[in-house]
């Protein structure tokens, strides 16, 4: 949603409804009768098992197909029905569907957590002495900041941001955005050697490494994404995004609303980060 032309996601959940273990002794055609063990009873069954029907083997078949480096940003929750599975119009057994609670894996909200975080460019990056510094912001994507803060503290304590490559650039409760509306920035800066160069960018918490927003990617890809070589404006019309003004949500209103507010760190000194127009 904040780059449409972003094809890869940053994560995909695939959430079942219920599936019903395999019965052992109906695949080795251990069922009574002339029926189950004869070519329709195979029939059906293969049917009942096939992509079409299950959802449960329908996602198999498709993870099958995922590349590898993909399948750590997948997950599939589902549970286990015991017995035979209901009827698509078994209203009767609604109610037991509906109180199944999923267990949501550790992985996969710290995997959500990091990817509300994103990474974007403040200027073009500078060449110099045969590598790119890069400077930017990293920003949050979701409201209720002091909730997503005190959730990255219990699930990734320590947590700080850095690349795959060991740079360093901060830790994660400590930014320079604005406390009074919630507004998250974390200016940071980095280099590469190459604007093509894939990039990871993520937090680091206890050894391990969960990806922000939009990574891999590439430096050149970003620019590109932020539309910052529009020569005559972007697509969407809005001229005045490169370089971002980067507002607090204090600025956005009337300027009778700026004035109400008694203090905001981020509009003092905004004044000062904000480039000349060209
Ligand atoms: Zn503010």
């Amino acid at each position: 949603m904040i780059w449409p032309s972003a094809s890869r996601p940053d994560l995909a959940v695939s959430i079942g409804t219920g599936s019903a273990a395999r019965q052992p002794e109906e695949d080795a055609g251990a069922a009574n009768g002339m029926f189950e063990n004869g070519f329709v009873g195979r029939a059906i069954r293969a049917f009942l098992y096939s992509p079409a029907v299950d959802g449960n083997q329908g996602w198999q078949d498709a993870l099958d197909s995922i590349p590898e480096e993909l399948k750590n940003d997948i997950f599939r929750l589902d549970r286990s029905v015991p017995g035979n599975l209901p009827e698509l119009d078994d209203v009767d057994r609604i109610d037991e569907l509906r109180d199944f609670r999923y267990e949501i894996p550790d992985s996969l909200a710290r995997a959500l957590l990091a990817t509300s975080f994103f990474f974007e460019l403040d200027e073009e990056p500078i060449l110099c002495s045969g590598v790119y510094h890069c400077q930017g912001s990293i920003l949050c994507c979701r409201y209720g900041l002091e909730e997503i803060m005190s959730l990255v503290q219990t699930e990734l304590p320590g947590a700080r941001f850095m690349t795959l490559k060991g740079s360093n650039l901060g830790e994660a409760d400590e930014h320079n955005g604005c406390r009074d509306c919630g507004y998250y920035r974390k200016r940071v800066t980095f280099s590469v050697s190459s604007t093509q160069e894939e990039i990871q960018l993520g937090i680091d918490s206890s050894s391990s490494f969960y990806k922000i927003g939009g990574f891999p990617t590439s430096v050149l890809s970003i620019l590109q994404h932020q539309q910052a070589d529009a020569v005559f404006g972007r697509a969407d019309h809005c001229t005045d995004r490169w370089p971002p003004s980067r507002d607090c949500y204090c600025a956005i209103g009337s300027k009778r609303q700026n004035e109400a507010v008694p203090f905001c760190p981020n509009s003092k000194r905004r004044r000062v980060e904000r480039e000349p127009d060209s």
